[in-house]
């Protein structure tokens, strides 16, 4: 496929944390690839990238040590315990990697960190064309490929492919400019996000805490810092926002405990809306949608990036299996490698769309019956090693490691 000035093999939609890893994940294979993000380049907070705190799970952090991103991530925090309980109530469970057979569980990155991790090894990818700022603005389909629309600083121009991805997330531009219907459900809340600073050394531990008024979070960083992952009301979030930081700190000191001493000191706090969106279909004739534009979770269980970058991580493999196996002549587009890429990642996707939502609905509920039920179901967990491995399975991303990037391979 020849390259021109206006003219890619692959076409991404959004350089937020999915679009840019895919980017990564095509470069060096003889390919085109453009990506155009909105955002200006160096923007104190890019859109994907804030002063949110990710968990990344096991098969996440693989994915980045394959596509070179990991050696940019030095403040990577290791997770080596998971203590999840139901507040109020008696019962708790504790999940130790080393039990598990894993050095960690994953690491807990700023968003912001990964972020500039992703930018900088993006950059060094030279068959990689960063278009930024550049936003899509229209779109047209025909049968060898997509017109894009884009607004650019020098003016408009016409970008096109034989495929576009879309990684434009939750809102995808690409999702409404071509009609998919999408189902969105709005949880009613907010997660404000923060960090703080504790008397005792966290040891490595991710602490969840759930209740029917939302759930709660605290990350193990670096330098005896935690980041605070806390949902509540929609209605409260100006409340949350705005209070003082002492009077933040007594609420979080209430709700957490003394497990780790006092807390100290807290960070600048930021809110973020939580919704559910899943489209009707996340292939559209020589589009598709990947990331959060494919499939918008509750950071409940923290799967929203990881289900994106698996997605980015079968997506590159099919394309450049395909590419080494059919040559120059290959049409990235085809309908058979898009319905391939669908039917791998339909189970997946599926899966954690299931497992976060049930969570959500199974802790939002103040019946006694139900309350009862998931105190022994959380006490169990704790008896069970076959349902510790099965909920590890999902939660880890073990389940796809048929996927040599998701097993820390190259491509
Ligand atoms: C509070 C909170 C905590 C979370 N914690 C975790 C966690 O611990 N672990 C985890 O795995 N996930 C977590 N997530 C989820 C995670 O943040 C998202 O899944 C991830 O950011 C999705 O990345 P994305 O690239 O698909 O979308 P986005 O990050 O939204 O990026 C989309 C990009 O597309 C660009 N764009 C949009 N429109 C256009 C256009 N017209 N033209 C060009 N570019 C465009 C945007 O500027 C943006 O850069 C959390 C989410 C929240 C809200």
């Amino acid at each position: 496929m020849g390259t021109s000035m206006n003219q890619s093999d692959i076409l991404i939609c959004g350089g937020g944390m999915v679009g840019a890893s895919l980017g990564i994940a095509l470069s060096g294979h003889g390919l085109a690839v453009t990506v155009l993000e909105q955002s200006p380049p160096r923007t104190p907070t890019p859109p994907s990238y804030d002063d949110r705190t990710l968990a990344l799970n096991w098969a996440t952090c693989n994915i980045l040590r394959a596509l070179g991103v990991w050696q940019y991530l030095p403040q990577a925090s290791p997770i080596h315990r998971v203590h999840t309980r139901e507040e109020g109530r008696f019962g708790s469970v504790l999940l130790d990697a080393r039990e598990q057979g894993f050095d960690s569980f994953g690491h807990v990155v700023f968003a912001r960190d990964l972020g500039q991790a992703l930018m900088k090894r993006l950059e060094a990818c030279t068959d990689v064309t960063l278009l930024q700022p550049a936003s899509l603005q229209g779109l047209q389909q025909d049968e060898a490929g997509v017109r894009a629309e884009v607004d650019m600083e020098s003016g408009t121009q016409t970008l096109r492919a034989p495929l576009l991805v879309a990684a434009d997330g939750t809102h995808s531009p690409v999702r409404q400019l071509l009609q998919i219907p999408a189902e969105a459900e709005d949880y009613g809340q907010v997660a404000i996000i923060s960090n703080v600073s504790t008397e005792q050394p966290h040891e490595g531990t991710a602490w969840e805490c759930l209740s029917p008024q939302g759930p709660f979070a605290l990350l193990p960083l670096t330098d005896q810092r935690c980041g605070v992952v806390w949902s509540v009301p929609a209605a409260e979030k100006q409340t949350w926002l705005a209070m003082e930081d002492e009077t933040f700190l007594a609420h979080l000191q209430k709700r957490f405990g003394y497990r780790l001493g006092r807390f100290t000191r807290v960070g600048r706090r930021a809110s973020y809306p939580l919704k559910r969106v899943v489209p009707a279909e996340t292939v559209w004739h020589r589009t598709l949608l990947i990331g959060n534009a494919a499939h918008a979770v509750h950071p409940l269980s923290a799967q929203g990036f990881n289900l994106g970058i698996r997605d980015v991580a079968v997506l590159a493999e099919i394309l450049l299996r395909a590419r080494q196996a059919q040559g120059e002549d290959w049409d990235p587009g085809h309908p058979s490698l898009l319905k391939s890429y669908r039917a791998r990642r339909l189970p997946d996707q599926q899966r954690i769309l299931r497992w976060t939502d049930g969570m959500v609905r199974l802790y939002r509920q103040s019946l006694p019956p139900v309350a009862l039920a998931r105190q022994l179901g959380l006490n169990l967990i704790g008896h069970l090693p076959a349902l510790q491995r099965g909920i590890l399975g999902i939660t880890m991303g073990l389940l796809e490691q048929d996927n040599p990037l998701v097993r820390g391979e190259p491509l």
